[in-house]
């Protein structure tokens, strides 16, 4: 738990969020500022900021739920695919500080990559 991070405080329950998965481990909400619908977030439960810093057993646990959710996701919105991806650092646009990997459903003829 890191104080001022805000998907610790999700996974707190103290900032409502809208849960699609969860595992002792790891916890999948939609994102407040979906790029498409449907669009969700899967966490560690620890506090991590960057994927170096991600206990490696812990990262498999987030890629089983990834695994595991995004056809469920897609199914859901009727997508006909999905990019699953990590922002890591701020360099490459990561803006909240705790690992995260995002997976954006994606409709044929949407047009072009977020
Ligand atoms: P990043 O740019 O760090 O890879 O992505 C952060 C994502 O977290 C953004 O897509 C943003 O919409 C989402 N986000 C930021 N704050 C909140 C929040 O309080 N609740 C939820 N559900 N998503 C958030
Ligand atoms: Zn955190």
């Amino acid at each position: 738990m890191s104080d001022d991070c805000i998907f610790c405080s999700i996974v707190d329950g103290d900032i409502p969020a809208r849960t699609v998965h969860e595992t002792d481990d790891v916890l999948a909400f939609l994102d407040a500022n979906p790029l498409a619908p449907g669009h969700a977030l899967v966490i560690p439960k620890t506090h991590a900021e960057r994927l170096g810093d991600l206990d490696p057993d812990l990262a498999g646990a987030v890629f089983d739920a990834v695994a595991a959710i995004a056809p469920e996701i897609e199914a859901a919105v009727d997508a006909d695919g999905a990019n699953v991806g990590i922002n890591d650092g701020e360099a490459a646009g990561q803006e909240v500080p705790h690992v995260h990997v995002h997976v954006v459903p994606r409709f044929d003829g949407d047009g072009g990559a977020p």
